[in-house]
């Protein structure tokens, strides 16, 4: 594709009545400097219990340091950069931007991580729902499908989740492209990578700059191992990026907050994240194999992520058992066409020990 082709702005997709929201004017924004701070109803000192993080100040809205390092580490620049509170939060900000209720659609390929719909029902926005395909292989998306689908219905927002939770699948990056292409002028298609540190696929970061209607959502919550710290980010055409930041709550990140997402992508600790990161995936291609030993494991889905999805023969049965034996795994029972699956996070050498030691004791009924 030229580069002189002019690309619809992703800002004609968002809901006309807030093309031109500034949002709330916090005491953080408008770029005033000084030294004495009486802008903002802050306490002058401390807390008492408040030994490093000077939380008597309301933090920045977006840290530069923060939006710097994740642009370094995901090949974005800064302005396209959104943090936010977890990638949930950007992906409610993004329905709640561009959706009319009861008007604009929401699109995603079921089963598939439930948020989406969560936030589509909350704004009132259809749902439209083109579901995997499932063959020998495992799952796929028909993008044909769903590039008709979101046209036929209108849809704003196209959720592709790659690594899939729950499947597993990852996505090529030419057919992002090319669905993006087609929905250029009519839809954002929205690539959550929460799972990208585990696949081998590429990031769709690098179609952003030449695709405006591409985003991609990317977490410290699942690699990095900071779920607690709330920490996200959607990375989109920086259009965007302004105008969702003005939708956004005038202070989204805890001081604390960020200052231990700095510490984590100092590079030595990356390096570090790194090395477990090559040990899950490690652990995750040996636990795939063990499974496909267990007796009454029907399927194990080749994975993406740091989890696997596996059909049981009872898988009511099993879920229960490995409850009676301390161990959490996450029931899929209830996801359409999911009704003998569960969802296994691969865990630490020593849990997963555990796991298939559950699985493979005696269950109920046996001698
Ligand atoms: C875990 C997960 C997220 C996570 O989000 P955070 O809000 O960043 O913790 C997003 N998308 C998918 C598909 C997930 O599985």
């Amino acid at each position: 594709m030229s580069a002189t082709v002019a690309q619809p702005s992703p800002l004609d997709l968002v809901r006309e009545d807030l093309r031109a929201f500034a949002g709330y004017a916090s005491a953080r924004r408008g770029g005033v400097a000084g030294s004495v701070w009486l802008n903002a109803n802050e306490s002058p000192l401390p807390n008492a219990a408040d030994g490093r993080y000077g939380s008597n100040r309301y933090p920045d809205p977006q840290p530069p340091r923060l939006r710097q390092c994740l642009a370094d580490l995901y090949g974005a620049k800064p302005e396209q950069v959104l943090v936010g509170r977890g990638s949930d939060e950007a992906i409610d900000l993004l329905v709640r931007a561009l959706c009319r209720p009861g008007v604009d659609a929401v699109a995603c390929a079921p089963p598939v991580f439930g948020m989406y719909a969560v936030c589509a029902r909350l704004q009132g926005a259809p749902l439209v729902e083109v579901p995997l395909v499932e063959d020998d292989d495992g799952f796929s998306t028909d993008m044909k499908a769903m590039a008709d689908a979101a046209l036929q219905r209108g849809a704003k927002l196209v959720f592709l989740c790659s690594p899939a939770n729950p499947t597993g699948q990852s996505l090529g990056l030419d057919a992002i492209a090319t669905l993006a292409r087609k929905l250029a002028g009519h839809a954002i298609v929205v690539v959550d990578e929460a799972y990208g540190e585990y696949a081998s696929e590429p990031s769709a970061v690098s179609l952003v700059a030449q695709l405006p209607n591409v985003a991609v959502l990317r977490t410290l919550s699942k690699a990095h191992a900071l779920a607690g710290a709330r920490i996200g980010c959607l990375v989109a055409d920086e259009r965007l990026v302004g105008l969702l930041r003005n939708c956004q709550a005038p202070y989204p990140l805890p001081s604390p907050c960020v200052d231990l997402a700095l510490a984590a992508l100092a590079p030595k600790m990356l390096a570090r994240t790194r090395a477990t990161v090559a040990e899950t995936v490690a652990e995750r291609e040996r636990l795939q194999q063990a499974l496909q030993q267990v007796q009454g494991v029907r399927r194990v889905y080749p994975s993406q992520g740091n989890f696997l999805l596996v059909r049981f023969e009872d898988a009511g049965s099993v879920y229960e058992r490995l409850l009676a034996h301390g161990v959490v795994v996450r029931d899929m029972r209830a996801a359409p066409g999911l009704g003998d699956a569960l969802r296994i996070s691969v865990g630490s050498i020593e849990d997963n020990a555990a796991l298939l030691a559950a699985l493979e004791a005696p269950g109920e009924g046996s001698t």
